[in-house]
């Protein structure tokens, strides 16, 4: 088996990840030892993975990934003149655009759970009344919250009391404080 440039490029992200069959690993690995392009197209590509598996990379703001691009795009800008700086230059802007993708869709996954973090902030007002069930340690702002499943064992007390014996608001109908 043989592959071209263009293959290796196509498979490099797999090539990292160790995703790719032994054939093909075989074949690209052969094709590494004698193309520097490519070899140099891994490297970068190394490098990206590590930046972009990194946990870190996803808690800092959103113009990073710009500003790295720009950062790569300047370092390889010296370099533009050259066949090996195009080849660089093309191959990492594909795979760039890959790695956007999976870190987007990363980063609105923990976007979606800030947000549902951010309703822990306000407080239960301790004079608030509240009910509990017998089944769970969990109080309600009303009897009729579906997430009460035995509604003939329900007490009222204050919210105040409610927490204070080790009950926490329903994440239904006490959303507001949760
Ligand atoms: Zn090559
Ligand atoms: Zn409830």
């Amino acid at each position: 088996m043989v592959v071209e440039c263009d293959h290796v490029w196509r498979e490099i992200s797999n090539y990292v990840d160790d995703d790719v069959d032994p054939a093909l690993r075989a074949a690209m690995e052969e094709h590494f030892k004698e193309c520097k392009h490519c070899t140099a197209i891994l490297d970068g590509a190394r490098n990206l993975v590590q930046l972009y598996g990194d946990d870190r990379m996803f808690e800092v703001p959103l113009g990073y990934g710009q500003r790295l691009h720009r950062r790569l795009a300047g370092n390889i800008g010296k370099s533009r003149r050259t066949f090996i700086g195009w080849m660089v230059a093309t191959a990492a802007g594909i795979f760039i655009a890959g790695s956007y993708e999976l870190a987007r869709s990363a980063t609105s996954t923990r976007d979606n759970l800030r947000s549902e973090l951010a309703h822990f902030s306000a407080p239960v007002p301790p004079d608030l009344m509240v009910v509990v069930a017998d089944d769970g340690k969990v109080f309600h702002g009303a009897a009729a919250c579906p997430f009460i499943h035995d509604k003939t064992k329900v007490k009222s007390l204050l919210a105040r009391e409610a927490v204070q014996q080790g009950y926490t608001p329903c994440v239904r109908c006490m959303k507001q404080y949760v």
